[in-house]
């Protein structure tokens, strides 16, 4: 007995191939059948589905998972690695459908249409894939060099800016063209494949960047990742990419941790980081250019961990608590190298110290007090200078 409510196998059945992201597969299915791209998912799926108005990457909808799988007989767990839900306990601890995802780009939608930035390619994967895909890492903040080719990625089409929305290859067509791929800019028809590709190598930054790159592609592979700081130790690659993310985060914050930002753009000359960039905002949500001077920065901390950073919060008096979040927890291993060395409440002065500083105030007709031995010493102290304005002005108008 045939069940009729059990989907049939599709003529052509394309399986994802390595690394396929969800909605590219899905654009190869309707493609290798020769049916545009909206009547094959509302012949499947009904015309209830809104899989392209959302984000359809980031989906866990079991009926459009396990009718894809069944469809192209393709195992189940296969099909569901292809969402970017499958990274989580690598990149993030709980995946949400909506809403910040660390390390997962907006793509910025209203109806069908995208107006972010949050898909990009490498040319040359494209050009040599037997059959051109999209990756799944593409759209992740993290990467902006391809680690296979060396080169940098493009979050848009570079001949007239549009976003990279490969879904919409047959928009406008009544039928499906006859060599239809996934390659072309919708807007101006360039092949992305034909985009001369830029390496990134040649300078110590650019070279840093790359180490950057291919060692975050080698933790999501395996799921581990090697302890920044020089050690041998292995640890779980979502600690890894959790203090990465709480990294880039105070580099691009608008708040006191800024001022990492600022010491980095010095430490590193601030010319050769493309000194025009704003870095502020939320990391995630940045342009490719953007993402790239963030990255290069990390890339130079990470080298020198925690030495370099510690170095520029001293000078820039950045306590430790700047750094972590009541709302969440931080990676062992960023809470450990700030902590041990940022934490002011750890600093117990010694006798000796407290001596030598209230002879320094003494002898320079400073107050000496309590209070004021702790502010010379780095201490915790209250400021008093709004009291002693407000009891000056007090014996202003009672003379
Ligand atoms: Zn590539
Ligand atoms: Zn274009």
């Amino acid at each position: 007995m045939i069940d009729e409510s059990a989907p049939q196998l599709w003529l052509f059945r394309p399986k994802p191939l390595d690394d396929e992201l969800l909605s590219s597969w899905l654009v190869r299915c309707a493609y290798a059948n020769v049916r545009k791209l909206h009547s094959f998912c509302t012949s499947t799926w009904g015309t209830r589905h809104h899989f392209w108005e959302r984000d359809l990457d980031r989906t866990t909808d079991i009926r459009l998972l396990a009718v894809l799988a069944e469809s192209t007989n393709t195992a189940r767990s296969r099909a569901y690695s292809t969402t970017l839900a499958a990274y989580e306990g690598l990149l993030f601890e709980r995946f949400v459908s909506s809403g910040g995802l660390p390390w997962v780009m907006p793509i910025v939608k209203k109806g069908r249409k995208r107006f972010g930035y949050g898909m990009q390619f490498c040319p040359r994967c494209l050009a040599t894939d037997e059959v051109p895909y999209y990756r799944r890492s593409w759209r992740l903040s993290c990467f902006v060099v391809c680690p296979v080719h060396g080169c940098y990625l493009h979050d848009c089409c570079p001949s007239c800016g549009a976003p990279v929305t490969f879904h919409q290859g047959d928009y406008g067509e009544k039928v499906l063209p006859y060599n239809i791929t996934a390659t072309e800019c919708n807007k101006c028809r360039l092949d992305r494949r034909s985009i001369q590709p830029v390496q990134c190598s040649g300078n110590e930054r650019q070279n840093r960047l790359m180490a950057l790159q291919t060692s975050f592609a080698d933790a999501i592979r395996t799921g581990w990742a090697l302890q920044p700081g020089g050690t041998e130790k292995h640890i779980m690659a979502l600690s890894y990419f959790s203090g990465l993310h709480d990294l880039v985060r105070a580099l691009c914050s608008r708040s006191r941790t800024g001022r990492l930002r600022e010491g980095c753009e010095v430490e590193m000359g601030i010319e050769d980081l493309e000194a025009e960039l704003s870095i502020i905002g939320a990391f995630d949500s940045f342009r490719l250019k953007e993402r790239t001077k963030v990255l290069k920065m990390a890339a130079w901390l990470i080298e020198r961990w925690s030495d370099r950073l510690i170095d520029i919060a001293l000078e820039a008096n950045l306590a430790s608590s700047y750094f972590f979040s009541y709302k969440a927890s931080t990676a062992y291993w960023f809470y450990s190298a700030i902590n041990e060395n940022l934490n002011r409440s750890h600093y117990h002065p010694s006798i000796q110290e407290i001596k030598s500083c209230k002879s320094f105030l003494k002898s320079n007709g400073l107050l000496v007090s309590k209070n004021n031995v702790h502010r010379w010493l780095g201490r915790y102290f209250v400021d008093k200078r709004r009291y002693v304005l407000r009891e000056k002005s007090g014996d202003r108008h009672s003379n």
